[in-house]
């Protein structure tokens, strides 16, 4: 089967041509329609992410080993299950549950294997889905899509879980305030979209671009403010009605930190979900003076992504903008995405 693979971090991915998979035990084989590329996958790519201050952190050190099939967000059909694997109906389409934890620790115990500390995450840890199929350790990772549009699903397993767990982190806060998204593209248009499936107040967009900022309004925004102003912490407030209870940072850079803490009101929360890079550039006392609430959040877990499908089956979660590429150009939409080229989504379709 053909596979694009990182064989060294910075370097273009290589096609490869290798053994189709074999299941045993309870593993499960999906032949992949639909393989998302996403932002994390550049970080994947890199080996690593920019702490801020010199520092960096090492994919390699952190158990990532060469080479590797990336890809987080696949669904397609599956073609066989090991003699273990019940429950799942071959010929049916999936999506796959990534975040794989360990299975044994209290985290992965409690239902949190997104936070496992020996994670093997398909597409990080495990080959995932810039391939033709990828390979499952348990039936129970995969989600039955019915006829959903494998292209239009895939990215629910990373943007679409992560922006729906962080905006549960502000509870039912949202009902009653907007929340200001710093960043307007993949996630940010996922997060109107679930915002609204929520029963959310509405969503104040930020972000540089003013093709994203247009996207954002088209798709239900209530405001979109432009993330280059010199004002732009006064816009936002302005664009709220005050200081904004609820932030959601989807950048993740000291830019848009400084922006959600400055905009943020007394009490209120910022979720943090971007990993630009960087350090950050708040006072520490104004985080008790604001009484301010700052959760990291990372991906979501299995529950989370079983409500966020069950949203989408329910037509609640109108599918974002996808582009369809064909596997063999799995550099090229890792490119585009690093130039700030897609909007939406870039899917690659074996
Ligand atoms: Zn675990
Ligand atoms: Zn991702």
């Amino acid at each position: 089967m053909r596979s694009y693979c990182i064989h060294a971090f910075g370097e273009p991915l290589v096609g490869d041509d290798r053994p189709i998979p074999e299941v045993s035990g309870t593993e499960v084989l999906i032949k992949v329609e639909a393989a998302g590329v996403c932002h994390s996958d550049l970080h994947l790519w890199d080996g690593g992410y920019d702490l801020g201050l010199g520092r960096k952190l090492s994919l390699k050190d952190r158990g990532v080993a060469l080479p590797l099939t990336m890809g987080h967000e696949t669904a397609g059909e599956l073609v066989a299950v090991g003699p273990d694997a019940g429950g799942v109906d071959i010929g049916a389409s999936y999506l796959v549950y990534p975040w794989i934890g360990c299975g044994e620790c209290r985290s992965c115990r409690d239902g949190y294997e997104n936070y496992c500390a020996k994670a093997t995450y398909i597409g990080v840890h495990l080959h995932g889905g810039y391939a033709e199929y990828v390979r499952v350790p348990h039936p129970r990772y995969l989600l039955p899509i019915g006829d959903l549009d494998p292209a239009q699903v895939a990215p629910l397993a990373c943007s679409g879980v992560t922006t729906y767990s962080a905006l549960k982190k502000f509870g039912d806060q949202i009902a009653e305030h907007p929340v200001v998204v710093v960043g307007g593209g993949g996630l940010g248009q996922m997060c109107l979209q679930i915002l609204r499936a929520l029963g959310g107040k509405g969503a104040v967009v930020v972000d540089l671009d003013p093709v994203k900022r247009e996207a954002a309004l088209a798709a239900g925004a209530l405001a979109a403010v432009d993330g280059g102003a010199p004002d732009v912490a006064t816009l936002v407030m302005d664009a709220v009605g005050g200081p904004a209870h609820c932030v959601l940072d989807l950048v993740g850079s000291p830019q848009s930190a400084a922006l959600g803490f400055d905009a943020l009101a007394k009490g209120g929360t910022l979720v943090m979900v971007g990993l630009f890079g960087g350090n950050t550039p708040w006072s520490l006392p104004l985080i008790p003076i604001k009484a301010a609430r700052i959760l990291g959040s990372l991906v979501g877990n299995l529950e989370e992504m079983r409500e966020l499908v069950a949203l989408a089956r329910a037509g609640r979660i109108q599918p974002i903008p996808v582009t369809r590429m064909p596997l063999d150009r799995a550099n090229d939409a890792l490119l585009a995405l690093r130039n700030g080229l897609v909007v939406g989504r870039a899917v690659l379709c074996p």
